[in-house]
């Protein structure tokens, strides 16, 4: 399996954003508060001038409290080591950390290439803003081939997202790095899947990383979070500026939450992929299953790439059942433990029946009758959650 993270970014998950020592009493609590302000003062105008000076540099300097101080600081440098990237900047939202991506390096009249197995809503971002600004965007299936044939001499950035959504396509970031730099195309990696903690773009030649700290850096299905990161001074220059122009701003609250949620990202992790493989084991059993989505079974297609790419899976996985359409919607109404659900990455278990006009425009899908069901496998036990398909199953067969 890949080597790319560093062994010890288990401890410093556990290390990064710890509370400083006070000067005069020497001591310092473990967890850092969150520091909430909109005003930041200074000591004297020298204070604020060398601020100032430092902002403009592109540094991450504080002079107002829309950046936010020591705890979205911290925040910015969990992302950092995640991504092993040297900037990180937070949005209010993934799909915020999204927009920021392309506001930061898109100009009217560009054109970007889309991988056509990208979150839904990016689809919607277009359609109800992206157009309006003179963006062009082409949809596509993300391998070199492909992108070769939309290119146009207005084409500016690859935007793709790894594995894809709904089916979970593993995508061969190492070669759209390299076909991006061919064409002098800024590639952009959505990256909530991997979190950084089982995949990491940047190392692999991506330009931008995209995470939704909204899934499994939160990881209690208690805050919205985005996130966007770089390692270019140049790109970061740019991500800086429009970030700071278009106001994208999340509170301390929040930031402080997703810092406590990091700490446990290792063992949930872990915890969750395992028990993901145990369901797709259960489901192997089942005479209903056609085929399962999951990058770690050696069955799927994306299972070279993944070894190669990734240092561990998660609890997303779709399974394509022979079920007619009446009986899907009875096995998802009778599961007891699953929520229905949009979003995952939280300690609970969730299921989405996905609707095949959301699969139609994705390549990687071979249309058919069969109901694809997309779960998310949370910290539960699996005996239980295996118990409770079962019955789901059982149900949806008798009617
Ligand atoms: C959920 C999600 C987003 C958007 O995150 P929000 O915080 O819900 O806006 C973006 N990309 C992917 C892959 C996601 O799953």
């Amino acid at each position: 399996m890949a080597n790319s993270i560093p062994a010890d970014l288990d401890t410093l998950l556990q290390h990064t954003g710890i509370g400083e020592f006070d000067p005069v009493h020497g001591a310092a609590p473990v967890a850092l508060p969150a520091v909430r302000t909109s005003t930041v003062r200074f000591q004297n105008l020298d204070a604020l001038k060398r601020a100032q000076q430092a902002k403009a540099k592109g540094e991450r300097s504080v002079t107002y409290g829309r950046v936010g101080m020591d705890t979205h600081a911290a925040l910015e440098d969990v992302f950092c080591k995640l991504e092993g990237a040297e900037r990180a900047f937070l949005a209010s939202s993934g799909m915020a950390a999204i927009t920021l991506a392309f506001f930061s390096t898109l100009n009217s009249r560009d054109h970007v290439l889309v991988a056509d197995c990208c979150y839904g809503p990016v689809r919607y971002l277009d359609k109800v803003v992206l157009g309006r600004m003179d963006i062009e965007v082409s949809y596509c299936r993300a391998t070199p081939a492909a992108l070769k044939a939309q290119l146009r001499p207005n084409t500016r950035v690859l935007y793709v997202e790894s594995p894809g959504s709904l089916l979970f396509e593993m995508l061969d970031i190492p070669a759209l790095a390299a076909f991006a730099r061919e064409h002098k195309l800024i590639l952009a990696v959505d990256n909530t899947w991997g979190s950084g903690y089982i995949y990491r773009p940047l190392e692999l030649g991506a330009d931008i990383s995209i995470v939704a700290g909204t899934k499994y850096v939160g990881g209690h299905s208690d805050l919205m979070l985005g996130a966007v990161m770089a390692r270019d001074p140049a790109l970061i220059q740019r991500i800086n500026d429009t970030h700071y122009a278009m106001g994208y701003s999340i509170s301390a609250d929040d930031a402080w939450l997703a810092i406590r949620g990091v700490r446990t990202l290792p063992i949930r992790m872990r915890q969750t992929a395992r028990n993901a493989l145990e369901i797709c084991d259960f489901f192997s059993s089942r005479p209903e299953l056609v085929r399962l989505y999951h990058p770690a079974l050696p069955s799927d297609p994306g299972h070279a790439i993944w070894q190669r790419d990734c240092t561990g899976s998660n609890g997303m996985l779709a399974v394509e059942l022979k079920l007619g359409d009446a009986a899907a919607h009875r096995f998802v109404d009778a599961l007891t433990l699953f929520g229905i659900g949009f979003s995952w990455g939280g300690f609970e278990s969730l299921v989405q029946l996905v609707d095949h006009g959301a699969l139609d425009v994705h390549g990687y899908w071979t249309p058919s009758e069969n109901a694809i069901v997309r779960l998310h496998i949370g910290l539960e036990s699996t005996q239980d959650l295996i118990a409770d398909l079962s019955q789901a199953l059982d149900q949806a067969a008798a009617a």
